[in-house]
């Protein structure tokens, strides 16, 4: 399955955040297929569409689909140079799909912040300096091997080496490589260097508990903010110490401690919402009445191998899969009516699966 690393400078609340994402975990046994690590949490995606779907079909059971955050500690000023373990944790980051980069907006004199003060943007900074040096250097090597390899006449070559140019002038100015617009061939190219300023990033203000609700008078929130969207990403406010209690808490219990303190909803669940969109994840459901279960893919996949999620066997013996938009089957109410209204469809392997849609699969065993 696809991760999000969780990183940071030490003293920003990451390990706080961590045990929040490990306490509400999921239960291993519907995940057979997720990672078991401990500094891999993993979580259930929240989607109000499941419990809508239960009420059509009565389900023994509802599962969500899942998702997985890892937590990359250790990430220091320094890490590119190779001090301490630095190395070793951007190393780590190299094998995330997406990272959640946790800054300190909170004020508290008793919790020594790392470089004396409580400044968001100075700490972002930090990371991102580590990170575009270490890329520059992994950037800088593949340049050098794609300059010898273009005597060969092989015009990829050519290609990588000019994409590479471009990467290198960016990043000696300070610049993440997101910054630098590829196309797909380059993409494609240099996809195995697993840069790491151009994975997607979604920044997370830990706030104090009183400002969970409303931190618009937190100045360090607005800076965050703002930074964030020079860079089209996205910022998710939370108060990691509060997530760590609301995720002590099930049922009843949860939602009437949420609405005591103002929340519409667990700052957790935005997070791993916002994740799942930051990755371009999409969710199909399977309705029956063993269970009604949401699954992950990515967007643009096709229908074979959205069933292969399910199991590899479904995507080897596909033969079509019949689908109905989530929206209709509610509107009609049951799988009856939905057949009736003309809403059922019969798609084949080019199908691409959509957002939302219900699938049955039919296939070859
Ligand atoms: P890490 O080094 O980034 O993993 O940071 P920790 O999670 O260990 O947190 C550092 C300190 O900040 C701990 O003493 C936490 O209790 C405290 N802390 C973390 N999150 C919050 C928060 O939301 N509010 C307050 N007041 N303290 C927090």
């Amino acid at each position: 399955p696809l991760q999000a690393g969780i990183v940071g400078l030490p003293n920003v609340g990451k390990s706080t955040l961590f045990n929040a994402i490990t306490k509400a975990g999921a239960e291993a046994a519907n995940y057979p297929f997720c990672t078991i690590d401990p500094n891999v949490g993993v979580v259930e995606v929240p989607d109000v569409r499941l419990q809508g779907l239960a009420e059509i079909v009565h389900p023994k059971r509802i599962v969500p689909t899942a998702f997985e955050f890892v937590d990359i500690a250790g990430l220091v000023k320094g890490a590119s140079q190779g001090e301490g373990l630095g190395n070793r944790f951007l190393g780590h980051i190299r094998e995330v799909d997406a990272i959640v980069h946790v800054v300190r907006c909170f004020e508290n004199g008793d919790i020594t912040h790392v470089s004396g003060s409580v400044d968001p943007l100075r700490d972002i900074e930090t990371i991102e300096i580590e990170l575009i040096l270490a890329d520059l250097e992994t950037v800088q090597k593949r340049l050098d091997r794609a300059k010898k390899n273009m005597k060969s006449g092989d015009k990829k070559f050519k290609v990588e080496a000019d994409a590479l140019e471009r990467l290198a002038a960016a990043l000696e100015a300070g610049q993440p490589g997101r910054s630098v617009e590829l196309s797909d061939d380059e993409t494609a190219l240099l996809r195995d260097l697993h840069l790491l300023t151009t994975k997607p990033i979604l920044y997370v203000a830990n706030v104090g508990e009183d400002e969970a609700a409303d931190s618009s008078g937190n100045p360090h929130v607005e800076a965050v903010r703002q930074r964030a969207a020079s860079e089209q990403a996205q910022v998710v406010v939370v108060s990691a110490q509060l997530e760590a209690e609301i995720a002590e808490l099930e049922g009843e219990d949860r939602d009437a401690f949420l609405a005591d303190l103002g929340l519409a909803e667990a700052g957790l669940d935005k997070l791993i919402r916002s994740a799942y969109d930051l990755l371009g994840l999409r969710t199909y459901f399977t309705a029956g009445e063993p269970e009604v279960r949401a699954w992950t893919i990515r967007e643009g996949t096709k229908a074979p191998q959205a069933a292969g999620v399910i199991h590899s066997d479904f995507e080897r013996g596909f033969i079509r899969a019949e689908v109905v938009a989530f929206e209709d089957l509610i509107r009609a109410g049951s799988y009856t009516a939905a057949r009736e209204q003309g809403k059922v469809r019969l798609e084949g392997k080019d199908y691409i699966v959509e957002d939302g849609d219900v699938m049955h699969f039919r296939f070859n065993v």
